[in-house]
């Protein structure tokens, strides 16, 4: 193990920047997760990253397990993907015309997805999400939508309740300013809870326009789906006419090049993707069957639009990003290494003692401070939050960066090698055995 130790806490550069940045911005961030409030502490700010590595202010180098929540899968500032950005910069880097490059990313994801056979490229996972849900209420005509409690799908409002991720590490899974209307046609079930989709279809089928989840869910820590949990949402969907959303924006080009749809070979009817298939910069994407897409304006009458869709810099990097993935597929020492890791973390909890439970899908994963298996979000809920902020600083004076909530899974990139991994497993057994 050749990790030099640092000090288990931001250095003065970036406590420097954290107070100027807190007089500018709320919580001195732009997005909340990364604020560092459910480990204590000021966050890390960085300064440049490459490869698995990312480098604070402070010149520390730490091993990436965010991979920027999840999109750096082929790891960081790879030369592909820069010329890529550079190139399509250099041609200008907005024209709110359509371009060709569009349609090559359209026919990239098209011909990766099982379920896409038309799609929509938006700026972000969020406009996907709250896009899908559009489309898929317009296109039965139905109110009601079903989402799983723990799972995140953007800050949408009507899909802001009993949010996972940083919602539900702030503690506010309703979130202010959210209204009772917004929420009033979302159905909240429990993941995993067959017996209760079951009922639900059985009352109210008929009302039902979609059902949207993370068939593995990345934002209440890493949470599997049970085999009987996909095959009742598919059969139940299809038997009452409601559309099945994956939202793959984490798990899309992430546990199989086709998304969990294809490792688990059950097909939805829409799919919303973010993170990886912008290669790093913004953008998301929306489409499945081409007939409920075709209800979108201007084939249809459902309203979606925007000034900086189908961007040409972040095409750029999504297309290059995807060619990668495709052509020099990663995803067998993904896999190797995920399960190399996950036996390492369960081993060093369990020499120190500590209960826990590890969940792994390929390379997506959480150690979870709790001692029973985590199945839904009520069991995500019983971990020892207090344990996992010493873990998470413990790492950090190891120089390993990994999520800053208990409930958000660490990614791993193509360049974590069998090195990385066991420097990684090494300052865990040491971390774990101190708490
Ligand atoms: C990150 C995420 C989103 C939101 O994507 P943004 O690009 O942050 O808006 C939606 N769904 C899932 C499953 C996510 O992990």
């Amino acid at each position: 193990m050749t990790a030099k130790e640092l000090p288990a806490t931001a250095g003065p550069l970036s406590q420097a920047a954290f107070e100027r940045a807190s007089r500018l911005m709320p919580g001195g961030v732009n997005s909340p997760a990364r604020a560092f409030g459910a480990v204590g502490g000021t966050p890390l700010f960085i300064e440049r990253a490459e490869g698995p590595y990312l480098f604070d202010l402070d010149g520390r180098r730490y091993v990436d397990y965010i991979g920027s929540w999840g999109p750096m899968i082929l790891g960081h500032a790879q030369a592909p993907v820069i010329e890529a950005i550079s190139k399509a910069a250099a041609k200008g880097t907005s024209y709110g015309a359509p371009t060709e490059a569009e349609s090559r990313l359209a026919e990239q994801i098209i011909e990766a997805v099982p379920s896409i056979e038309k799609v929509r490229l938006v700026n972000s996972g969020t406009e996907a999400t709250m896009s899908a849900i559009r489309v898929a209420r317009g296109a039965t005509g139905r109110d009601k939508v079903i989402k799983f409690s723990g799972n995140y799908h953007g800050h949408v409002d009507s899909l802001l309740v009993a949010a996972g991720s940083a919602a539900a590490t702030l503690g506010v899974p309703d979130s202010p300013g959210v209204t009772k209307g917004a929420g009033q046609d979302t159905i909240v079930l429990s993941y995993n809870d067959v017996e209760a989709i079951e009922n639900i279809f059985a009352e109210m089928g008929d009302q039902i326009a979609a059902l949207i989840l993370e068939p593995v869910v990345g934002n209440m820590g890493c949470v599997a789906p049970t085999p009987e949990f996909l095959k009742a949402i598919r059969d139940q969907t299809t038997r009452h006419g409601a559309i099945l959303i994956f939202d793959e924006v984490m798990t899309g080009f992430r546990v199989a090049f086709g998304g969990a749809q294809e490792r688990f070979g059950v097909t939805p009817d829409m799919t919303t993707l973010g993170k990886i298939v912008g290669g790093g910069m913004p953008l998301g994407a929306y489409g499945g069957k081409a007939e409920i897409m075709n209800q979108v304006l201007p084939a249809g009458k459902v309203f979606q639009a925007g000034t900086l869709s189908g961007n040409p810099v972040a095409v750029a990097a999504g297309s290059a990003t995807l060619d990668i993935l495709k052509n020099d597929p990663p995803y067998e020492q993904l896999e190797r290494m995920g399960k190399r890791l996950a036996d390492g973390l369960d081993q060093a909890a369990t020499k120190a003692g500590i209960p826990h439970t590890v969940t792994a899908v390929g390379s997506m994963m959480t150690l979870f401070f709790n001692a029973n298996p985590v199945m839904c979000w009520d069991d995500a809920d019983q971990c020892d939050r207090d344990a996992f902020g010493r873990y998470f600083w413990g790492m950090i004076g190891k120089g390993i960066y990994m999520p800053c909530s208990q409930f958000e899974a660490l990614f791993f990139s193509r360049l974590h090698d069998e090195a990385i991994i066991d420097e990684t497993i090494d300052a865990a057994t040491t971390v774990l055995a101190g708490l």
